[in-house]
């Protein structure tokens, strides 16, 4: 299996895509807005400043997520799907110096191309369970909890994100606009670029990644 660097903006499906790879076949998932979260959950002020930031739909310094990954990195075994990093091109030079330094495998780039509007309902009806990280949407016949607000997996109360409501999410896909999107550029011209057009049904989409991965 290979080694995936997810593309999308905010929403788009990158955190169900990788719960499925993680199923199926072991993946570990390294997503840098999780380990943020975990550090806003701590209650720390690094964590409060943090919080901040991430509510203003901006991006964290590249210095601190770069350190984030970096630890987790050196914990994980291959095969690993990056979720959320990288958010610009700077990081992605970082991380192909990282995968050098650390002797790691090449990866496939795997754009999730999502409409704004399309991506906006997606937030909205998002919902997740902070004990196993499961996620699920309340609009979506397949990925909905069997009971409302609880996890199918491990029955813990469900929620939503902080920065999921409209007004944040519409700042974050401009982040993503301006600061993520010329790395589909950068992929494609290093020609490791994989693109699923207007990806809707999550079982679908699986199918169309594993062709990519195998
Ligand atoms: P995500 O869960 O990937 O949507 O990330 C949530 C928030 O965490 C983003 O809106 C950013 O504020 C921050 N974040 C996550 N990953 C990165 C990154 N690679 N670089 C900078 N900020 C990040």
């Amino acid at each position: 299996m290979k080694n995936i660097i997810f593309i999308a903006p905010p929403a788009a499906g990158k955190g169900t895509q990788s719960d499925l790879l993680v199923k199926k076949f072991g993946y570990e998932h390294i997503s840098t807005g999780d380990l943020l979260r975990a550090e806003v959950a701590s209650g720390s002020d690094f964590g409060k400043e943090l919080y901040e930031i991430m509510n203003s739909g901006a991006l964290v310094s590249d210095e601190i997520v770069t350190k984030l990954l970096e630890n987790k990195l050196s914990t994980v075994s291959e095969p690993y799907i990056f979720d959320g990093y990288p958010r610009n091109i700077a990081q992605a030079d970082i991380l192909a110096n990282l995968l050098n330094k650390l002797n790691k495998g090449e990866c496939v780039v795997i754009y999730l191309d999502v409409p704004e509007d399309e991506a906006t309902r997606r937030a909205t009806g998002r919902l997740s369970c902070p004990n196993c990280n499961r996620s699920y949407h309340k609009y979506n016949e397949s990925t909905r909890p069997k009971v409302e607000w609880k996890c199918d997996d491990c029955n813990t109360d469900l929620i939503s994100r902080d920065d999921d409501t409209e007004e944040t999410f519409r700042k974050r896909y401009q982040t993503y606009v301006e600061n993520t999107s010329p790395l589909l550029d950068y992929y494609q011209g290093k020609g490791m670029l994989h693109i699923i057009h207007n990806p809707v049904v999550p079982e679908i989409t699986s199918a169309e990644i594993e062709k990519i991965i195998k």
